[in-house]
C-alpha cells in the first residue's frame, strides 16, 4: 500500500471550489497539491502547482501525472481517457470504475439496482419513439433525464402526462436519456461516506438537503432522520462503496419516504466531495474534505464526529454580495470561492452557521 508522506503531492483533475477547499485540507496536512485543469479556477489560487491544459491532452495529463504521488479528481465528468492515461503514471484514486458508473445515469441507476439498493422505476430513452415505451414502464409523474453531462438540474425535463412526451424530449435536446418514474418524497438526504484504502469506513452525520431548481440550497444537520432509517442509509452507502472499492469520499443522495418498505431510495451517487458535505468544515473533527485526502494519501481516517449542529447554505449568484454582512454575523462561518463574476446559478460561495452541541460546563 503506497502512502504518500508530508512534503509529496496530490494532483488533482479540476479546479473549481472543491480543489480549492480539498488543497487547503491538503496543506494542512503539509502536503502539496497540483490542479490540473482546463481553464484557471478557483483552485488554483490556492494550491502549489497548477496545469492549465486540456483534458483531452493526454501528453500534458501524464506529465501532470509523472509530477504527483497519487491522482484524485474533483468533478465526476473527468473523461474516461484522460483518468486512465493519468492511472499509467500515477495510482488513482479513487478508481476509474466510479467514474464510469457515476457519468451516465443509466449505468448508474443499472449498478445500484444491480446491487439489490432501492431505485426509482427508471427505463432508458434513445429516440422520441422511446419516450412511449419508456413512459408505460415507469408510469407518470416522471422526469425525463440526460444520461450524461447533467448536473444542477440541466438536461432534465418532467413528464407529468404521456401527451408531454415530445416537448420533454425537445427540452432536454433529444440526448440519449432516462425516464425516471417521480418519488414522491417526504425529504432528501446524503450520506457521505469516506472509504481508506486498507477498507475502514467512517461516515458523516447525514444531513437533510433542500433543492431549488435542481440545486442545492441548503444542508442541516441533525436531519431527525429515524436511527433505523440512518443505519439503512449508510448500509446502502456502503455497499456502494465497497462494490466499487472504493478509496475517498463517496456521496450518495438520496430520497426519503418515512414510514414505507423503502424508506430510503437511491438518487445519485457522486465520487467525490460533495456540496451536501461542505459543514463538515465547521461543525466536524475532521471535514470530508481532509478526509478525502487522507484517504487518497494512504494515511488513517480522521474522526468524522460533529461537534456543532449546523446549517449550510449556499452563496448562489448575486447572494455572495452580502458577504460583509455574513462575515459580521455571529456563529455564521463564511466561505468564499474567490469567483470574480457572480453570474446567475453560479456557487459563489457558502456560509455554515454552526451551534456548539453543549456537554460538561467548563
Ligand atoms: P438530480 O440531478 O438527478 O440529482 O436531480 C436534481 C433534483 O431533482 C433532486 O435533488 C430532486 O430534488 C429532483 N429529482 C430528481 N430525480 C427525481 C425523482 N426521480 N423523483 C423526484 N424528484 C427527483
Amino acid at each position: 500500500m503506497t502512502s504518500v508522506s508530508p512534503g509529496g503531492t496530490i494532483g488533482i483533475l479540476g479546479g473549481g471550489q472543491l480543489g480549492r477547499m480539498l488543497a487547503m485540507a491538503a496543506a494542512r496536512l503539509g502536503l502539496r497539491t497540483h490542479i490540473y485543469c482546463d481553464h484557471p479556477g478557483p483552485a488554483c489560487d490556492v494550491a502549489t502547482h497548477t496545469t492549465i491544459g486540456a483534458f483531452d491532452d493526454m501528453t500534458a495529463v501524464t506529465t501532470f501525472a509523472r509530477a504527483v504521488d497519487v491522482v484524485t479528481y474533483e468533478f465526476e465528468n473527468v473523461p474516461l481517457a484522460t483518468a486512465a492515461a493519468a492511472e499509467t503514471c500515477s495510482p488513482l484514486r479513487p478508481a476509474t470504475k466510479a467514474l464510469e458508473v457515476a457519468q451516465d445515469r443509466l449505468t448508474e441507476k443499472t449498478f445500484v439496482a444491480g446491487l439489490g439498493l432501492p431505485v426509482a422505476p427508471f427505463a432508458a430513452v434513445a429516440s422520441e419513439a422511446d419516450l412511449a415505451r419508456a413512459i408505460a414502464e415507469t408510469g407518470v409523474p416522471a422526469i425525463l433525464k440526460t444520461r450524461r453531462l447533467g448536473y444542477d438540474g440541466k438536461g432534465q425535463a418532467p413528464v407529468s402526462s404521456p401527451g408531454e412526451a415530445r416537448a420533454a424530449w425537445t427540452a432536454i435536446g433529444g440526448a440519449a436519456a432516462i425516464l425516471e418514474g417521480r418519488i414522491a418524497f417526504a425529504s432528501e438526504v446524503s450520506v457521505l461516506v469516506v472509504r481508506a484504502m486498507d477498507g475502514a469506513i467512517a461516515y458523516y452525520d447525514i444531513p437533510r438537503n433542500t433543492h431549488s431548481g435542481g440545486i442545492l440550497r441548503r444542508s442541516i444537520v441533525p436531519s431527525s432522520l429515524p436511527c433505523a432509517d440512518a443505519d439503512q442509509a449508510r448500509d446502502i452507502a456502503r455497499g456502494i462503496a465497497e462494490a466499487l472499492d472504493y478509496v475517498g469520499v463517496l456521496a450518495v443522495e438520496m430520497f426519503h419516504l418515512p414510514g414505507t418498505a423503502a424508506p430510503l431510495v437511491v438518487n445519485e451517487i457522486a465520487p467525490r466531495v460533495h456540496n451536501s458535505g461542505h459543514w463538515t468544515l465547521d461543525a466536524c473533527a475532521v471535514s470530508q474534505f481532509e478526509n478525502h485526502i487522507r484517504a487518497v494519501a494512504g494515511w488513517p481516517l480522521g474522526a468524522t464526529t460533529r461537534h456543532s449542529d449546523a446549517e449550510m447554505d449556499n452563496l448562489i449568484g448575486p447572494e455572495a454580495n452580502d458577504w460583509a454582512a455574513l462575515a459580521a454575523e455571529p456563529g455564521a462561518c463564511l466561505h468564499l470561492y474567490g469567483k470574480n463574476e457572480a453570474r446567475e446559478g453560479r456557487k459563489m460561495g457558502h456560509v455554515t452557521r454552526v451551534r456548539v452541541r453543549t456537554g460538561t460546563p467548563s
